[in-house]
């Protein structure tokens, strides 16, 4: 059975275990450096980039994250993908910088501005309802990054909203809020190569969750 970890220092990572709860992995509640040891891969939550990142350092676990995430697959979700990111405004500590993006933080707005829109993800081949909450927006994308998830707003801009470069994937929106568990199965089966119990139908029932709204 595959150690899937969720970063759990802040933020919704109650809702990734769920998720992986729900394709039938345990999830491995990861807040100390120890933690990480043994995992096959991680995801790192939504919540404040800002105050995660302070309680990286205060934790210790900055250093061995820098490391897992240089040699096993990461999913960074919201907050996750600027944690991953190259370049991101704001930030105390500068971000781990596996993923060739620069990320603006908090670019729709405030949480009033939080949204939910149809999401045209690529390895899918099918739309994904996108949870937005105070999201950031990908501004750049480097050379060997895939764009993987795409979002068309409401004024007509087209957004690069998921990005993937190896075994590192980024999504500004909140799967784990959804009660598609596409991605997620995506992800450890394609991304990190594990097998996981998943029948490999993509799941139709793709309504947000209830809580989520
Ligand atoms: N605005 C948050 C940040 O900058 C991200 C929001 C989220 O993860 N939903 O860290």
């Amino acid at each position: 059975m595959p150690r899937i970890g969720v970063l759990s220092l802040q933020g919704d990572f109650a809702r990734h275990g769920a998720m992986l709860e729900g394709l039938g992995v345990t999830p491995v509640r990861v807040t100390l450096p120890g933690d990480l040891e043994g995992l096959d891969a991680l995801i790192v939550p939504g919540g404040e980039s800002t105050t995660m990142t302070r309680l990286l350092a205060a934790t210790g676990l900055r250093a061995p994250l820098d490391r897992f995430v240089r040699e096993r697959p990461v999913l960074g979700t919201c907050a996750g993908v600027i944690l991953l990111g190259t370049r991101a405004d704001r930030l105390p500590e500068p971000p781990l910088g596996v993923l060739d993006v620069a990320v603006e933080r908090n670019a729709y707005g405030r949480q009033l501005d939080s949204f939910l829109g149809d999401v045209e993800v690529a390895p899918l081949g099918r739309k994904f309802p996108g949870v937005f909450i105070r999201a950031p927006r990908i501004l750049e994308v480097g050379p060997r990054v895939e764009v993987i998830a795409r979002y068309r707003s409401s004024s007509g801009r087209d957004e690069v909203v998921g990005v993937r470069s190896g075994r590192v994937v980024g999504l500004c929106f909140h799967p784990e809020l959804t009660r598609d568990s596409g991605l997620h199965a995506w992800f450890l089966s394609v991304v990190a190569g594990l097998s996981v119990p998943w029948d490999g139908r993509l799941p139709s029932g793709s309504a947000i969750a209830t809580e989520a709204q």
